[in-house]
């Protein structure tokens, strides 16, 4: 596709408004050929070349100004083997293509909480979902992936090993990932899952309870908790929408009879505003914040892993939400921990295991008035929080070598250095989360 195309418009935006990138050309990849060819093109011209895959980059990496964008939005294939309970996944898929696929079996792999983000990069970063402590981070489900390399070359993480550990964290840093296999789960049919919301002046106690709550969670409940606003939804008494408000998240994948003993106390912890928490289809629910987070907002995250919620985060974390800066912008703590947790830290490129919880900031916009204003609150807020906290590459609007640097530990930085220097060491591959190879020669 060309400027010059009617729907050039349609296909040069990703899900954040904040980007509006003019690319010289958006390449619709139909396989791993048209892949091939585009790499060859971009390198031949020298132009700029942007990966996309569902779009939602939130820096702004799967698009840019003059190069060339690869699409691979039409490369959707799902293959489901039940019995050896895996799924091979083309790397245009977004979440909702493959919880309908796996879910046919009542299977499934950790995914995103917003239904049309993409696979791949969600993927290659982490993944942190509703099944993250049954199942693990969705890097930590990876066996199996195809690459397609700077050079053009088909390459596979059955013959290296150490490209299967980089792809586990180290971003689309190596080469465009045509496939991804993963290993599934019994999930569902029916999942106990909802939110609950608490007023906005208990957030202390709530913050400090949840902690401890969290502590003794079974593996099968996975829950955040977000500062935010009340949504204009009907189970929410007129009153409150638009006030501030505690919510704490959940979803229990384990045995249904329990399902009320285990989330009780964390629909407990104050006087109750709404509880949404019901049996619900797990694909249902893996859809059900999607109408809060519409494409084309302008949008900006920011990230800190936190081993407790102290004293001193408890304060600046209800501070924090008493001056959110309008009704769009939110902070979520996600509870980590369970089967994430107790994956070694050398096994994955996503390496900070010893933490309990990611805080992510989400700040919002219409369209680009105020954009600056809610940037600079959540810089400030996170500098105040955590000033040296690691960041989570798939929640960050930041792309500098500083942030890239701060988001993995030393050790793992290394690692992935060297298997950049091997796989791209022309840097081809840089609107990322860069791994920048320094050139030895
Ligand atoms: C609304 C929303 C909800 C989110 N929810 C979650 C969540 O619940 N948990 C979580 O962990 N993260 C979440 N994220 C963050 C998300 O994981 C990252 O933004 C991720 O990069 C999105 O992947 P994508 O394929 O949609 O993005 P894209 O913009 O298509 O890709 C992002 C980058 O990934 C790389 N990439 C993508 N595909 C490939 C490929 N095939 N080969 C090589 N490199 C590739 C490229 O560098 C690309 O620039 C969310 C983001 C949004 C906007």
């Amino acid at each position: 596709m060309r400027p010059s195309d009617p729907d050039f418009d349609q296909v040069r935006s990703i899900w954040n408004g904040a980007h509006d990138r003019r690319p010289a050309a958006v390449v619709r990849c139909a396989g791993v050929s048209d892949v091939m060819n585009t790499i060859g093109l971009a390198r031949s011209e020298g132009l700029a070349l942007a990966v996309r895959a569902g779009g939602h980059s939130i820096p702004g990496f799967s698009t840019c100004d003059d190069g060339i964008v690869l699409d691979l939005s039409l490369m959707r294939g799902i293959r489901v083997d039940p019995s050896a309970r895996r799924v091979s996944i083309q790397t245009g898929c977004v979440w909702r293509d493959v919880d309908i696929e796996t879910q046919r079996f009542n299977l499934a792999v950790t995914g995103g909480l917003v239904s049309s983000t993409g696979v791949a990069g969600f993927t290659l970063g982490g993944g942190v979902g509703w099944l993250t402590r049954q199942c693990g981070l969705t890097v930590d489900n990876l066996v199996g992936a195809e690459v397609i390399t700077a050079d053009g070359q088909w390459v596979s993480t059955r013959d290296d090993p150490d490209l299967l550990w980089g792809l586990k964290g180290g971003g689309g840093n190596f080469g465009v990932v045509t496939s991804l296999d993963l290993v599934l789960h019994d999930v569902g049919p029916t999942v106990f899952a909802g939110l609950v919301f608490y007023r906005a002046d208990a957030a202390d106690g709530i913050l400090r309870a949840y902690q401890e709550l969290c502590r003794s969670a079974p593996d099968g409940l996975t829950t955040l908790l977000k500062l935010t606003t009340a949504p204009d939804a009907p189970f929410v008494p007129e009153a409150v929408r638009g006030t501030p408000v505690v919510a704490i998240g959940g979803c229990w994948v384990g045995d249904p009879a329990a399902a009320e003993v285990v989330t009780r106390p964390f629909r407990s912890l104050s006087t109750t505003i709404a509880d949404t928490y019901e049996a619900r289809d797990y694909p249902e629910w893996q859809r059900a914040l999607d109408a809060q987070f519409p494409r084309g907002l302008h949008c900006y995250f920011r990230s800190a892993f936190l081993a407790a919620l102290d004293d001193r985060a408890v304060a600046v974390l209800v501070d924090a939400h008493a001056e959110l800066p309008n009704r769009l912008t939110e902070i979520i703590v996600h509870q980590l921990g369970g089967a994430a947790g107790r994956v070694p830290p050398a096994a994955t490129a996503f390496a900070i295991r010893d933490q309990d919880y990611i805080v992510n900031v989400i700040a919002r916009t219409t369209g680009s008035a105020g954009c600056d204003g809610v940037k600079q609150w959540s810089r400030d807020l996170m500098r105040t929080l955590a000033p040296a906290a690691a960041t989570y590459v798939n929640f960050t609007g930041e792309g500098s070598a500083e942030h890239v640097r701060a988001a993995y530990p030393a050790a793992t930085h290394q690692r992935l250095l060297e298997l950049k220097r091997r796989y791209d060491p022309d840097n081809l591959f840089r609107l990322n989360q860069n791994i920048q190879p320094v050139r030895t020669s």
